[in-house]
Formats: structure tokens, C-alpha cells, sequence
């Protein structure tokens, strides 16, 4: 029987990695067009998520970023399994990540304007905060406080990591003190709420800025759309807990576009500077 030659020929990429399908307006677009455009669609705006290196290389000024404790990485303390053993899949998104967990913190200059800057990777594990991203974030407020740079951070995020339990949450009230030793010391902090901004990290330090700003239509809430209508028996507005929805209701300060965040955070920063 004849069989196929075997060519050495390279395979074409699969489609999905050429295009990209908007989730705003179910075009499907040119994945390296959409890219070029900050990852938002040329036709209704919508803001594709970005990974931890898009997002510094849109924000950092060029050659400027050094992260902070890029080592930092925990164990499983509560020797937690579900379907799947908690160390494997801490394994799994330090693999596909190649970073040791769910956030990147270290110093940068934005438009000149020095900065402590904190960055959520929602790719590894949803985001979700356990010890070591609290303890990421207290650190990048401490070093803040101390140096007299204002802190800036984009969090995209799932809420707290169930793997590593009450410890997780101990970190909201971790984060939220250094934080607020940050406010004493009258050094500015500026919050920006990524798609999606949920649960405990919600409910600390992502809504704890001096300034609270989100991208257009990200998600921000604390306990899911279900969770509170089958909790209040009612039917919650469409736009419930979508950046603008909670910016007409006071909960943020400004929406701000990608195209806009970089000259907005140095406008910002150039009025909020610590006091010395
Ligand atoms: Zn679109």
C-alpha cells in the first residue's frame, strides 16, 4: 500500500492563532491587527485581555521596567486537591507562564515619572490570590512607601485562590494595611480594574486606590451576577457590574481607554506626587 511522503515542510498555524473573534462584536479580525491596535477591536471597542508582557509593554517606558522578588513562589500549605492535586496545577501555569505565580511587581517610569508597579497575570489560575500574590502586593506597597514612588496597579483577577484558603483571604487585610501605611505616608496609589476585577482582590486592594480607574466594559464585582440574584430573588440590570455601570453609581473615578491609560497614569502622576 502507498503511503503519504513525509514532508518537512513547516505546518501552517492553526487559524485561531491568525484570528482573533471579538467577543463585543463577533467580528473576526486579523489577530496581528488587533494586536497592533493594543489589543482593541478597530470596530466596537472592545478590550481584549492582555498578558502581563503586553501590558508592561505598553505601560513601562521602554528599557525602564525591573521587576522585584521575581523568585517568589509558594508551596501548598493546606496540601489541597481537588480533581487534580494543588502543586500540579501550580506547576501547570508556572509552565505555561514561566513565572512562579499570578503576579509581577517591580519598578518602571511611566512618561518619565517613576512608578512601583504591580501587574495580574489572569492567565495563571484565573488570577487568584494566594499567599504569594498578597504578599507580592504588600511588598510593592512597602518598597513604594519607602522609596516615596507612587504605586500603580492593574489587577485582573478571579478573587482569592480557594487552594490556599483562609490564608488567602488573610492577604486582603495583609495588602489593605500596607496600603493604608502608603496613604499615612501620603504617597499616591492609582488602581486600575482589568477585566475581570472579582471577588478579593475586588474587595481589597483593587477598589483601595486614591484613584480608581477601570477599562472600558471590564468586569468588576465581589460575588458573581447568579450568586446575587438567586441571593436577592431579583433580576439584576444587563450592565450590572461592568466598569460603567459602577462608574454612573460612584464605585470608580474614571474609565479610561487603552489608548489613553499611559499619558492619563503620567497626567495623574504628575498631579498625585508623594509628599515629601
Ligand atoms: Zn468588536
Amino acid at each position: 500500500m502507498p503511503t503519504m511522503p513525509r514532508t518537512e515542510a513547516p505546518q501552517p498555524s492553526p487559524p485561531e492563532d491568525l484570528w482573533v473573534k471579538c467577543p463585543g462584536c463577533r467580528e473576526i479580525a486579523f489577530r496581528k491587527e488587533v494586536e497592533r491596535n493594543l489589543n482593541v477591536c478597530l470596530k466596537c471597542g472592545y478590550h481584549h485581555r492582555l498578558t502581563v508582557e503586553q501590558r508592561l509593554a505598553i505601560t513601562a517606558d521602554r528599557g525602564s521596567w525591573r521587576e522585584l522578588y521575581p523568585g517568589l513562589a509558594g508551596g501548598d500549605p493546606l496540601e489541597f486537591r481537588d480533581s487534580k492535586a494543588y502543586p500540579e496545577r501550580l506547576m501547570q501555569a508556572r509552565g505555561a507562564s514561566g513565572r512562579g505565580d499570578a503576579a509581577v511587581i517591580g519598578t518602571c517610569r511611566i512618561e518619565g515619572r517613576p512608578v512601583a508597579l504591580g501587574v495580574m497575570d489572569f492567565n495563571f489560575m484565573g488570577g487568584s490570590m494566594g499567599i504569594v500574590v498578597g504578599e507580592k502586593m504588600a511588598r510593592l506597597f512597602v518598597h513604594a512607601r519607602a522609596r516615596r514612588v507612587a504605586a500603580v496597579v492593574f489587577s485582573a483577577s478571579g478573587g482569592a485562590r480557594m487552594q490556599e484558603g483562609a490564608l488567602s483571604l488573610m492577604q486582603m487585610a495583609k495588602v489593605s494595611s500596607a496600603i493604608a501605611r502608603l496613604r499615612d505616608a501620603r504617597v499616591p496609589y492609582i488602581s486600575v480594574c482589568c477585566d475581570p476585577t472579582t471577588g478579593g482582590v475586588a474587595a481589597s486592594f483593587a477598589m483601595l486606590g486614591d484613584l480608581n480607574l477601570a477599562e472600558p466594559g471590564a468586569l468588576i464585582g465581589f460575588a458573581g451576577r447568579r450568586v446575587i440574584e438567586q441571593t436577592i430573588n431579583q433580576r439584576l440590570p444587563e450592565d450590572f457590574q461592568k466598569a460603567e455601570f459602577l462608574l454612573a453609581h460612584g464605585m470608580l473615578d474614571a474609565i479610561v481607554p487603552r489608548h489613553q491609560m499611559r499619558q492619563t497614569l503620567a497626567h495623574l502622576l504628575s498631579i498625585l506626587r508623594p509628599r515629601r
